[in-house]
C-alpha cells in the first residue's frame, strides 16, 4: 500500500491502475469513480473492517479496453507496471508508473483513428488582449505545429485542428476557446530560458532555424506541449522530428461556421465522413495519406505558386492512370509508417509493429522505380522533383534512401510473422544469435532427449509401459503404472502418488530439468533483449523513416486528387493571383455523386469584384440556390488545396478567406436564437471579408420578421458592395432585393429557372393528372435576371400539405398582393369578407341563395374543372342571385 501512496501522490490528477499479479487494482476514491464510469464491482480489502479500503480491478490482459473506455470520458490514467520479474524480486516487486494515458496522449491504435491526427494542444499568453500562442502535437506521429493568432481566432483555429484535449495556463481564462469542447488540462509553464532550452533540446536546432523567434508565445505553447508530452512517456522519446511554424495569412481561412456550413469535413446531420466533401475527396489507400489530406482540406492554400507546383503533381499523376492504379495497389500494402515509427520511438511497438515495418518499406523499391520510369525525361518531373517525390529522399551522393538497410537488419533479426502475444519468445529468427540457437536447441531438441531416456529406461527395468512426461506443477517424471511397482529399482525417487500409477524422479533426469528449464528462461530473456537492441537500432533511424513516412503520405494525397479528378471528370483549374472568379458548367462535388449519373445540372458562375461583384440569386424553394452556392465554395477550396475541380472549365483569383452564412446552423446548444447566431456570424463576416474574400450569403434575414429581415438584407448587401468589394453570392427569398441592381453597378441579378405547367385541359378534353400534380418543375439552371415569383405555394403543395390549406394560403397570398396596392397597412388579418369564406360561422348570417352558393362552394374542387365548366357554373350562380 506504501508503494502504491508513493505513486498516486506524484499522480495527483490521475487514477493509478496498479498492476497486482495479473490485475491492476484501482484503491480508494479511484476506485469509486472508476467502478462507476465504467461499471465495475466494487468490493474492499480487508472485508469487514469499519475503514475497509474500497477497490476494484480489471484483467491485465483486457485492461485496454477499459483504459480506452476511461479516456474517453476524459479520465487520465497512470499506469503502474511491475518493472521486475515477480519471481527474481527480493522483497516488494519493484513497480513504475511506464506510462500516462489522457485524452489527448492516446497511443493504442485500435483507439486511435487511422484517418486523422490526435491532437494535444497548449496554449500560452497573457490575457485576451496580446496574441496567443498555440501549439498542436500528436504524439502518436509527432507532428507538432506552432503558431501565433489573435484571441478571438482561437476557437475557429481549434475547430479546424480538433485537439482531444487543451492545456490551459493559469494566465488564460477558459472562456478563450469559445464553445470549442475538450478535455481541459493545466499547462505545465515554464521560465521563458527554459523553454527555449526544453524546445531546442527536443528539435535539435536553435529558436532562430525553428522560426520561433520573436514567436515568444508559440514558443511557450510548444515548450507546455512538449513537457506534458514527456511526462507521459517516462520510458521514450517523444517522435518529434520538427516544428511547423504556421502563420494564419498562409493559407485560406475556413472559420468555424464555413467548415460547419459547407460540410467539408462532416455532414451537418448525420456528422458523418460520407456525404461531405472529405468523404468525396479522401480515396487515399494509407492512413498518413488520409491525415495530409484532411489537412489540405483544412487549410488551403493562398501562395499562386505552391498552389500550382501541387497542381503540377496531381496533373502528372492523372494524366498516368497505369502508374497511378499501380502505385496505388502497392500503397495497399503499406502500413501506416508515421505511426509505427512513433512506437518505435515511444519504446511501445511490438514485434509485430516491426514486422509490419519491414514489409512496408519492402514496398517502397518498386513505387519508386516505377515512379522513377514514368518520370524518364519528362518536363513535368522537375516539378514532382521539388516535391520531394522521385528520387526519394535521396542523399547527396543521388543515392537513394528506401530504408533497405532498416528493412534488412528487421528482417535478419525477427522471424516473418511474429506471435502478437511475444513474451513466450518464438519471435527472433534462427542464426540472428549463436547463444539463443544453442538454448533453444536445448530447450527443444529436448523430446530427443527425452525419447533416448524413455528407451534406455524401458529396457533397464523391462517395464514396457514406463513414460517420461512433464506437466507444469511437477516437471519431469517418470510414470509407472500399479501392476510393475515391483520392478521399480532403487534409484527411483518417488515423486507423486496417482490412484493408479505412481510418479518418480531420478538424478539423471532432476539434472536434465535443471538444464531445459533454465535454457528456456535464458533464452526469453534473451530474445527480448535482442528485440529490445533491434528496436533501439530502428529508432535510431526514425528521422530517415519519418522522411519516407511523410513522402509515402504525400504521393497517396496527390494520387487520391488525382484519382477523384480522373472518376469524376474534373479540370485543373486556373489559379491566379487576380480576383476574378468564374466558373464554367461547375458542379457540386457530393451532390453530384448522390444523384443519378447525368442528371445534375451543371451551372455557370463569374464573380469579379471590379464587375459582377454582388449576385443576387433568388428562386422558389428546393430549385437549388444552396447548392450552387455551396458548390461554388466549394469549388474555389479545392482548387486552392492543388485540386481538381467538377467543372467544364475554372478560373480561380486566390481567395484569402471563404465566409458562409447558410441556413439555420444549429448552435440551439450554446443557448442563442436561431436569429441571434444569424445576425452574429453575419457581423462577423461584415467585419473581416476583404475584396479578395468569397462571401456565401444564403437567406439572411430569415429568422425576423419580414420587414426587418428585407431591411437588414438589403443593408448588408449593400455594405458588400459598397464598403467591402468582396465577391458575393446573395440568396435570398426577398424579391425586393433585385431592385438593388438598378441602383449598385456591380449588383447582378440571377434565378434558378423553374418551368411551370399551366393546369390546363387537354384538346381531348382529358385532364393529365401528372402535369397537374406537380405544376413546377426545377431545372436547377441558373440564368440570368431576377425570379418573377417564389412559388412557395406550389412547393407546399408538393410537399403533401392539405388541400384546404394551400387554398387558404392562395387567398391570403392575394390579399397581400393586391393589399400592397392599398398600402402596406392592410395584411391578411384586415380580411375582406371574401376571407371568411372558411370561418366556422359568418359575422352575419346569409340569406339562403347565397348560402347554397357558397355550400358548393365549398364542395368544389377547383383544379377538377374546365374553362367551360367553371363559365357554366358562373351563369347558373348569377343566375341564382336574387334581387
Ligand atoms: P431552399 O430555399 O428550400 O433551401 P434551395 O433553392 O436552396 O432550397 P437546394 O437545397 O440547393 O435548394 O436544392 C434542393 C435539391 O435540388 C437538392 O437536394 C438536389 O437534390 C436538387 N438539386 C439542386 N441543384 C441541382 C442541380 N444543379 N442539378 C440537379 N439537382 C439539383
Amino acid at each position: 500500500m506504501r508503494q502504491y501512496l508513493e505513486v498516486k501522490e506524484r499522480y495527483p490528477d490521475c487514477v493509478v491502475f496498479f498492476r497486482v499479479g495479473d490485475f491492476y487494482e484501482l484503491f480508494f476514491d479511484d476506485a469509486v469513480r472508476v467502478a462507476r464510469a465504467i461499471d465495475l464491482t466494487l468490493t474492499t480489502r480487508d472485508k469487514g473492517r469499519e475503514d475497509a479500503v474500497p477497490m476494484c480491478g480489471v484483467p491485465y490482459h483486457a485492461a485496454r479496453l477499459y483504459l480506452g473506455k476511461l479516456v474517453e470520458q476524459g479520465f487520465k490514467i497512470a499506469v503502474c507496471d511491475q518493472v521486475e520479474d515477480p519471481r527474481l524480486a527480493k522483497g516488494l516487486v519493484k513497480r513504475e508508473v511506464t506510462r500516462v494515458i489522457t485524452p489527448g496522449v492516446v497511443l493504442d491504435e485500435e483507439q486511435l483513428d487511422a484517418r486523422r491526427g490526435w491532437y494535444l494542444a497548449a496554449l500560452a499568453g497573457e490575457g485576451e488582449a496580446g496574441p496567443v500562442g498555440l501549439a498542436w502535437l500528436d504524439v502518436s506521429t509527432g507532428e507538432f505545429s506552432a503558431s501565433e493568432l489573435a484571441a478571438a481566432e482561437l476557437p475557429d483555429e481549434l475547430v479546424r485542428i480538433g485537439p482531444r484535449e487543451v492545456l490551459l495556463p493559469a494566465s488564460l481564462a477558459p472562456s478563450l476557446l469559445g464553445g470549442f469542447a475538450a478535455a481541459v488540462s493545466a499547462a505545465p509553464v515554464g521560465s521563458p530560458a527554459d523553454d527555449r532550452a526544453l524546445v531546442e533540446a527536443t528539435l535539435g536546432a536553435p529558436v532562430v532555424e525553428l522560426g520561433l523567434d520573436g514567436r515568444d508565445r508559440a514558443l511557450a505553447a510548444a515548450a507546455a506541449c512538449i513537457r506534458y508530452a514527456r511526462s507521459t512517456q517516462p520510458g521514450g522519446a517523444l517522435p518529434i522530428g520538427r516544428l511547423l511554424v504556421q502563420r494564419p495569412a498562409d493559407r485560406l481561412i475556413l472559420d468555424e461556421a464555413t467548415q460547419v456550413n459547407l460540410e467539408l469535413f462532416e455532414t451537418l446531420a448525420e456528422r458523418t465522413r460520407r456525404g461531405a466533401l472529405l468523404g468525396v475527396l479522401d480515396q487515399t489507400r494509407t492512413g498518413p495519406g488520409a491525415r495530409l489530406l484532411r489537412r489540405w482540406l483544412g487549410a488551403p492554400l493562398v501562395d499562386v505558386a505552391a498552389i500550382r507546383r501541387r497542381q503540377d503533381a496531381v496533373e502528372w499523376l492523372f494524366e498516368r492512370a497505369t502508374l497511378r492504379d499501380a502505385i496505388r495497389a502497392e500503397l495497399d500494402e503499406v502500413h501506416d509508417l508515421e505511426r509505427l515509427t512513433g512506437r518505435v520511438l515511444l519504446g511501445v511497438a511490438a514485434p509485430r509493429d516491426l514486422a509490419a515495418l519491414r514489409r512496408s518499406l519492402a514496398r517502397l523499391p518498386s513505387m519508386r522505380a516505377a515512379l522513377a520510369e514514368a518520370a524518364g525525361h519528362d518536363l513535368a518531373a522537375p516539378e514532382l522533383l521539388r516535391l520531394g517525390l522521385p528520387p526519394w529522399g535521396a542523399s547527396e551522393a543521388g543515392a537513394v534512401d528506401l530504408g533497405a538497410d532498416v528493412a534488412a537488419d528487421i528482417a535478419a533479426t525477427l522471424v516473418d510473422d511474429p506471435p502478437a502475444l511475444w513474451k513466450d519468445g518464438g519471435i527472433i529468427r534462427r542464426g540472428c544469435s549463436a547463444e539463443l540457437d544453442e538454448l533453444v536447441d536445448v530447450a527443444t531438441g529436448g523430446k530427443d532427449a527425452i525419447l533416448a531416456m524413455e528407451v534406455r529406461e524401458r529396457e533397464s527395468t523391462g517395464i514396457a509401459s514406463l513414460k517420461i512426461r512433464f506437466n507444469k506443477v511437477f516437471g519431469f517424471y517418470i510414470e509407472i503404472t500399479r501392476s510393475h511397482l515391483a520392478r521399480v529399482p532403487d534409484r527411483y525417487q518417488r515423486k507423486q502418488t496417482l490412484a493408479n500409477a505412481e510418479r518418480y524422479i531420478t538424478d539423471e533426469l532432476a539434472d536434465y530439468e535443471r538444464r531445459v528449464l533454465g535454457a528456456d528462461e535464458r533464452r526469453l530473456v534473451l530474445e527480448e533483449e535482442l528485440f529490445v537492441a533491434l528496436r533501439g537500432r530502428v529508432a535510431g533511424q526514425a528521422r530517415r523513416l519519418q522522411a519516407l513516412a511523410e513522402q509515402v503520405a504525400l504521393l497517396d494525397a496527390l494520387a487520391a486528387l488525382a484519382d477523384v479528378a480522373h472518376r469524376g471528370g474534373y479540370v485543373r483549374p486556373v489559379v491566379d493571383a487576380g480576383a476574378r472568379l468564374e466558373i464554367d458548367d461547375g458542379r457540386h462535388p457530393v451532390v453530384e455523386q448522390l444523384l443519378p449519373a447525368g442528371s445534375f445540372v451543371p451551372n455557370d458562375v463569374r464573380v469579379d469584384p471590379d464587375d459582377a461583384q454582388l449576385l443576387v440569386i433568388t428562386g422558389p424553394n428546393m430549385a437549388g440556390k444552396s447548392t450552387v452556392m455551396r458548390q461554388v465554395a466549394q469549388i474555389v477550396i479545392l482548387a486552392q488545396m492543388g485540386g481538381f475541380v467538377p467543372a467544364r472549365r475554372a478560373l480561380v483569383g486566390v481567395v484569402d478567406r471563404v465566409f458562409t452564412r447558410v441556413g439555420a446552423s444549429d448552435n440551439l446548444g450554446r443557448g442563442e436564437s436561431t436569429f441571434m447566431v444569424e445576425m452574429r456570424e453575419t457581423a462577423t463576416i461584415l467585419r473581416h471579408a476583404t475584396r479578395r474574400s468569397l462571401v456565401v450569403l444564403d437567406e439572411i434575414g430569415r429568422g425576423t420578421s419580414t420587414y426587418d429581415g428585407l431591411s437588414i438584407a438589403w443593408a448588408v448587401a449593400e455594405y458588400l458592395h459598397d464598403r467591402v468589394g468582396a465577391r458575393t453570392l446573395f440568396a435570398t427569398h426577398y424579391h425586393e432585393l433585385t431592385s438593388l441592381a438598378r441602383s449598385r453597378p456591380r449588383v447582378r441579378n440571377l434565378h434558378v429557372a423553374v418551368r411551370e405547367w399551366p393546369v390546363s385541359p387537354r384538346t381531348d378534353g382529358s385532364h393529365d393528372r401528372r402535369h397537374q400534380e406537380s405544376e413546377v418543375v426545377f431545372l436547377h439552371k441558373l440564368v440570368e435576371g431576377g425570379a418573377s415569383r417564389s412559388y412557395g405555394i406550389q412547393v407546399a403543395r408538393l410537399a403533401g400539405l392539405p388541400r384546404p390549406v394551400l387554398e387558404r394560403a392562395r387567398e391570403v397570398l392575394r390579399s397581400l398582393e393586391s393589399g400592397e396596392d392599398g398600402g402596406p397597412a392592410r395584411g391578411p388579418l384586415a380580411a375582406s369578407p371574401q376571407l371568411t369564406l372558411f370561418a366556422p360561422a359568418p359575422a352575419a348570417p346569409l340569406p339562403p341563395e347565397l348560402r347554397e352558393i357558397a355550400d358548393r362552394l365549398r364542395a368544389l374542387d377547383v383544379d377538377d374543372l374546365s374553362p367551360r365548366q367553371a363559365l357554366a357554373l358562373l351563369a347558373d350562380w348569377k343566375a341564382r342571385l336574387p334581387g
